[in-house]
């Protein structure tokens, strides 16, 4: 027998309707042993989420305000469902367990917890699966760093006495004991970390979506779905926008060389997407695609240095990335010439600190000029299938000269695996249409 491991999100597990299909989904197959499931979330436009819910308890708490009907609301979540599907776990005795420490002002990461914690009991239940928590499973060390090997013994010690289990996403404990998160989204590591301890087949990712498609729907028309993308693929337009999975659930597969798939519990006989170590594209229909997805955001800053002979002054770059170190600033792209370098930043990362950074390049780089280029979107055309292609980057600008689009930046790794354009903000969408029509349609 294989083994799959199977995660299931906030919308897959928000009522009964949607657990009866999760059911329906691993009973089809013997070899999803492994469960990990989400928090309940959102069952119809304007609902809450029951860890926002949560969240919303712990602030209550600290302005001592009351929350027993908040935490009643959350409650009331869980028994509509054990009553809907006839499960029988005594909720009762958890919520009593939980309104006790409750008085006692825990972290909001105990707190928010609760909602995979209640969740994967009433699943196991449901599913006459093992329930494993994952809080003595999952180990984070004081400073909240997970120590990923340590985890990985720990899981695959203990799955290995159980056949099939479910488990909680989203967190797990430091040494002390104390219950301590993922960031928001983090269940996905969770079965990221379980797929890799169990050596499983594939991983499986069910959420409300088919899998990624080649450009946000809401810029372009119908895009394609990728049946096929490399995880290295996938971190170049995650990074740059993409939010299906959490980016740091890519790393665990990756490393065992797990696979993942995509896919969409209220359509479970679409395939999906599948994130592999290489390119793989096996469909002939994706074979000769070109590329393989693009996406961007908005709101960068070009900060362009230029200064004489800069090429033969020994150290310029080294001390451009300790100033940024010094006033913690990431940057995305640093493109440079002879006598000039740009420092490509998000709006999010200055922070408000434009002034503190071009003060700081000022003084310590002398520079001969500082140009500043505000409201900048980056857009990255990501695919193996570029590389070693010729004619590739002079479609991609001959589609945003057709469409009057002027380029402000140009970025491409040598492993020809993106190109990284900057235009205006306002020609955001224009740009990203138009290397969609090209390469696409
Ligand atoms: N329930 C958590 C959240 O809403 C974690 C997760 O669903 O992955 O962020």
């Amino acid at each position: 027998m294989g083994i799959k491991v199977a995660k299931f999100g906030g919308s897959s597990v928000a009522d009964g309707i949607q657990l009866t299909k999760t059911k329906a989904i691993i009973e089809q197959d013997p070899d999803r042993r492994y469960i990990v499931v989400s928090a309940p979330g959102k069952r119809f436009e304007g609902d809450n989420k029951i860890t926002d819910l949560l969240y919303l308890c712990k602030t209550h708490i600290e302005h001592n305000l009351p929350y027993d009907q908040l935490f009643q609301v959350v409650a009331d979540r869980y028994m509509a469902v054990e009553v809907n599907l006839g499960v029988k776990v005594d909720l009762l005795r958890y919520f009593d367990e939980i309104r006790e420490n409750l008085k006692k002002n825990p972290s909001s990461d105990y707190i928010a917890s609760r909602g995979e914690y209640l969740n994967a009991i009433l699943v196991a239940a449901f599913l006459g699966y093992d329930f494993v928590d994952t809080a003595e499973l999952i180990k984070f060390d004081t400073k909240g760093k997970l120590l990923m090997e340590e985890t990985d013994q720990a899981i695959r010690e203990e799955l290995s006495k159980h056949e099939r289990a479910v488990l909680p996403g989203f967190y797990g404990s430091t040494p002390d004991g104390q219950i301590k998160t993922f960031s928001r989204g983090g269940s996905d590591i969770t079965g990221a970390l379980v797929a890799r301890a169990v050596g499983a087949d594939v991983y499986e990712n069910w959420t409300d979506v088919s899998g990624f498609l080649m450009a946000d729907p809401r810029i372009v028309k119908n895009p394609k779905q990728i049946h096929y993308i490399s995880y290295k693929e996938l971190r170049e337009l995650s990074y740059m926008g993409a939010s299906v999975l959490h980016e740091d659930a890519i790393y665990p597969a990756r490393m065992a060389n797990v696979p993942i798939n995509i896919r969409n519990t209220n359509h479970p006989e679409d395939m999906g997407t599948f994130i592999t170590a290489e390119v793989s594209a096996p469909s002939s229909e994706d074979e000769n695609s070109i590329i393989t997805g693009i996406a961007g955001s908005k709101d960068f800053t070009v900060v362009a240095l230029y200064k004489n002979m800069m090429s033969s002054e020994r150290g310029f770059v080294r001390r451009i990335l300790g100033i940024l170190d010094d006033c913690d600033i990431n940057f995305e792209h640093l493109p440079s010439g002879i006598d000039t370098v740009s420092v490509v930043m998000s709006n999010k990362s200055i922070n408000g600190r434009l002034d503190e950074v071009l003060d700081e390049f000022e003084a310590r780089l002398r520079p001969d000029s500082i140009d500043v280029i505000e409201n900048i979107a980056l857009i990255a055309t990501v695919g193996h299938g570029m590389s070693a292609r010729t004619g590739v980057s002079a479609t991609l600008f001959k589609a945003l000269a057709d469409a009057g689009v002027n380029i402000r930046m140009i970025d491409q790794g040598s492993s020809e695996m993106n190109i990284i354009v900057g235009v205006d903000n306002k020609d955001f969408e224009k740009a990203i249409r138009a290397i969609y029509d090209a390469f696409v349609e």
